[in-house]
């Protein structure tokens, strides 16, 4: 009894350390001379594939005015990863400081090692001193599940109607729109639902058992929380109401924005207490759970998508945007 509780706690302990990202790193790229600014930058060091590569910049005093742009690489074996824009964000710190965000979506098929983000910040059109970052990518392993379809969910899984593509354009549509203004939310996020029972996760590599004897393969794209029908669900961070209407697949979706290219998706849901274009707030109730839509029994599926690509849910209930690194320097 006692030697099986101890080895659940190592075992459990060892697996919140390899989930759990590490703090922030920082560091000031001074301006070279006559290159006009410097930058200070905040960034992971330790990411896991299925995250994300965010940076966080604040120019120096002598930056040109005008507005901030500029592009994020992440490189590994030499190879690009990914690129992203920046967009401006506050200075929460009240110092006064022009700041500047950017995130990099990372494949969960992305291999361990070492890896460089270069950020190139633009001023009013002018080049800043560019920033490199090292930042190693940190081995997690993803779980492997079959799932055995009834002829309902069978069905809804081999839909080829326009009506479900008419649904995915719309949905993908909605994803790869990216406004640099809509700066709702620089907190940490909150998980959408009190509960802790997980029956699935994040990029688990799926093989779903059709009713015919058929099978396919899927990427899950989100985590499933086993609730009740019935039960609340919150937004987890401040943002818009972009999307709230039932779908062939995923039941009664709702979909929220929360910084340019990066959304929250709740689906499966019973009930919607919002509609598209209201404004919320973290933790705010916007639906009660359900299993409408390709659900084997009553769940909440909770997902993140940072410019278009899915990305792990619990990467975001951290210090993401380093809003309290900035703050408590
Ligand atoms: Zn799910």
């Amino acid at each position: 009894m006692r030697m099986s509780a101890i080895r659940w706690l190592s075992s459990a302990l060892a697996l919140a350390l390899a989930v759990l990202p590490a703090g922030a790193e920082t560091a000031t790229f001074p301006a070279r001379s006559g290159s006009g600014a410097g930058v200070t930058a905040w960034w992971q060091g330790k990411v896991c594939p299925g995250d994300a590569v965010f940076v966080r910049l604040a120019l120096g005093e002598n930056a040109p005015s005008g507005k901030i742009g500029g592009s994020l690489e992440f490189e590994k074996d030499g190879k690009k990863v990914g690129t992203a824009e920046f967009y401006e964000v506050p200075d929460s710190s009240g110092r006064g400081r022009r700041m500047a965000l950017a995130g990099i979506p990372l494949s969960s098929y992305l291999s361990a090692g070492k890896g460089t983000a270069t950020a190139r910040l633009t001023a009013g059109g002018a080049e800043i001193q560019p920033a490199m970052m090292p930042i190693e990518i940190v081995a997690k392993e993803f779980v492997k599940e079959t799932i055995q379809l009834d002829a309902a969910n069978t069905a809804i899984k081999t839909n080829d109607s326009d009506e479900r593509w008419r649904q995915i354009s719309k949905l993908n549509k909605i994803l790869g729109t990216r406004t640099d203004a809509d700066v709702f939310s620089l907190a940490p996020m909150l998980p959408p639902t009190g509960a802790t029972r997980r029956t699935s996760f994040f990029a688990d590599r799926r093989i779903f058992a059709y009713s015919n004897g058929k099978s396919s393969t899927s990427l899950h794209y989100g985590i499933d929380y086993g609730i009740p029908t019935g039960s609340k669900v919150r937004s987890c961070a401040a943002g818009k109401v972009v999307l709230a209407e039932m779908r062939i697949t995923t039941g009664w979706s709702i979909v929220i924005e929360h910084l340019p290219g990066l959304y929250s998706l709740y689906y499966h849901l019973s009930k919607m207490d919002v509609g598209v274009g209201d404004m919320v707030s973290a933790g705010q109730q916007i639906a009660l759970s359900g299993a409408t839509g390709l659900a084997t029994g009553p769940h909440l599926h909770w997902e993140m998508r940072l410019n278009m690509e899915a990305v792990s849910p619990d990467f975001f209930t951290g210090d993401f945007t380093f809003e309290e690194a900035v703050r408590n320097p």
